[in-house]
């Protein structure tokens, strides 16, 4: 039995006390156990902030590219053995335990990069100059400089290295030092990342901590030079909102939270075309990969009314092609979900959906998973719901089942179809299939509001699309409303939650020099 620690203070402490377990979801067995009892946040706090920080501090973006160049190349050194530890931990397939591990060195790459860019400076220039005089002289500049204080990392259970290293990169390149807390249930691949910037002292000390378990009173110990960003439930994001931290001592809080993401079919696409294979294939993809439990996940499909039924069978044809079982068997296409509380919530949420809709395909409890002991296990078969006629009031609209499930609901027109995608109150991405420019015009204007990121699925690009369900270093990840109001990635976007946005005002020549903004 492996017994997990934390990193803190410069060096792996255990905590004391009732330990945590984590399990192999497949076959129930426990990995590993951890506990942070008893670690003296405070003084984890107080190290981060004075050595890391002071470090960090004094790098250019360039050279805190470099280190972040640094711990992309070694996650990758280690990819198989991540891997690996992703499929006993997460109940990952090998290949979505790629989406996770690949995501997290090509995230620090994408990121390195920037720093390059970047260069030899450490405050950001946000805008052009502004004459605000009468005269030449007289000048204003936005600038961005690294907040003084910590940043908190709380990551979901589903993607334990992208979570890692997607919010460290951001953070890092920023100048600001990270204490990164993993969903404790799928810790083990998190932690191994972290063993290995530790044996090959990618960062100066106090640049990078870890806490593997509970946070304890870590979070209430913040203050206005610290960030908290969070990933995960917007029921546990509502709790975080309301602590002390933010409340009384105005410490920064960034939320991605729950998506009912949308995929909507537009009325000019054919059976056969490129739109509709792609439409179709994105659909499977994001309900299966990573067996549902993706925040981008495609949860609500909107077909033009008389399509409904041939979208239903192709979907129900290439869902019965999934093997559901142990994910390190080559023929298994899709493993357990996580843990035994999420086979359990995928369970009831079904139930809640059929409130409003009917289980055309698969089941949350007969399934007979390949290469699994009989009775063991978080197994469910992908499930496709249809709902004949949806309302936005459904459970469809509000409730996230975070599983392999998505519910197809038809539409009469552009206007029905935008008014149901945003009775779901705001989302991380949804996805228009469509060559026809006006109604795709009509969908940007009316989804863009709701969403942090629109992907237009077109004949042109059918063969070199992204997958919706893939976040982008590039580009934004976060959504309004019940997505947490968050906005993480996004190239330097990602990079001012944890910066100060000050206006300089003064002699212009002055303050380009500062700025490093002269043209
Ligand atoms: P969760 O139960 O809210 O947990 C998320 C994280 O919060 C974990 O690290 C958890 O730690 C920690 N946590 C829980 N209670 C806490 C508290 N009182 N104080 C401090 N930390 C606390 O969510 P989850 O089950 O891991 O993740 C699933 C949810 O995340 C889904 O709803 C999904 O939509 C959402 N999600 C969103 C995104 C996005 O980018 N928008 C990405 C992935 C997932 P422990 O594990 O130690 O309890």
């Amino acid at each position: 039995m492996i017994e997990l620690g934390s990193y803190v203070g410069g060096k792996w402490v255990k905590g004391s006390g009732k330990a945590a377990e984590l399990v192999n979801p497949a076959t129930e067995e426990v990995l590993a156990t951890t506990s942070t009892e008893g670690i003296d946040f405070g003084a984890a706090l107080a190290h981060a902030r004075e050595k890391g920080g002071a470090a960090l501090r004094a790098m250019t973006f360039a050279q805190r590219g470099e280190m972040l160049r640094a711990m992309s190349r070694a996650i990758h050194g280690k990819r198989d053995e991540l891997l690996a530890i992703a499929q006993a931990n997460g109940g990952n397939t090998r290949g979505d335990a790629k989406f996770d591990v690949d995501g997290a060195s090509g995230t620090l790459a994408a990121y390195a990069d920037l720093g390059a860019e970047l260069g030899d400076t450490n405050i950001l220039v946000d805008g052009d100059a502004i004459q605000i005089g009468r005269g030449a002289r007289l000048f204003g500049q936005h600038v961005y400089t690294t907040r003084e204080g910590v940043a908190v990392h709380v990551n979901a259970f589903n993607f334990p290295a992208w979570g890692l290293a997607e919010k460290a990169a951001t953070a890092l390149l920023a100048g600001m030092p990270v204490i990164s807390k993993p969903a404790t249930s799928t810790a083990m691949v998190a932690h191994r990342m972290m063993e290995i910037f530790v044996e090959e002292k990618l960062l100066p000390e106090g640049a990078l901590s870890f806490v593997c378990g509970s946070s304890g009173d870590l979070l209430d110990r913040l203050g206005g030079q610290d960030v908290i960003a969070f990933t995960g439930s917007s029921i546990t994001a509502a709790k975080l909102r309301n602590g002390k931290s933010v409340l009384e001592h105005g410490a920064h809080i960034n939320v991605e939270a729950d998506s009912l993401n949308a995929a909507i079919l537009g009325p000019d696409v054919e059976e056969g075309s490129d739109v509709m294979n792609l439409f179709v294939a994105d659909v499977v993809r994001e309900m299966t990969q990573k067996t549902g439990q993706k925040c981008t996940a495609i949860r609500r499909v909107y077909v033009p009314t008389a399509k409904v039924d041939a979208v239903l069978e192709l979907l129900r044809e290439r869902l019965a092609a999934v093997k559901v079982g142990d994910p390190t068997k080559d023929d298994v296409t899709m493993g357990p979900v996580a843990t035994a509380q999420q086979i359990r919530d995928v369970r009831e949420g079904v139930k809640r959906l059929e409130s409003g809709a009917r289980v055309v395909f698969g089941s949350t409890t007969e399934v007979t998973p390949i290469g699994v002991e009989r009775g063991k296990g978080f197994f469910t078969t992908p499930v496709l719901l249809h709902a004949a006629k949806p309302a936005p009031g459904d459970a469809v609209h509000s409730h996230e089942v975070f599983g392999p499930v998505a519910t197809v609901m038809p539409y009469d027109d552009a206007k029905t179809a935008a008014a149901l995608v945003a009775a779901g109150g705001g989302g991380l991405v949804t996805s228009v299939y469509a060559d026809d420019k006006e109604f795709i015009r009509a969908m940007v204007l009316a989804l863009a509001p709701f969403h942090g990121r629109l992907t237009i699925g077109s004949s042109k690009i059918a063969g070199q699309s992204l997958p919706p369900g893939m976040a982008l270093p590039q580009l934004l990840h976060g959504g309004p409303g019940r997505a947490g109001g968050g906005e993480e990635l996004g190239g330097r976007r990602g990079m001012t939650l944890y910066m100060q946005r000050t206006a300089l005002q003064g002699d212009r020549a002055l303050i380009e020099a500062i700025a490093g903004s002269k043209k």
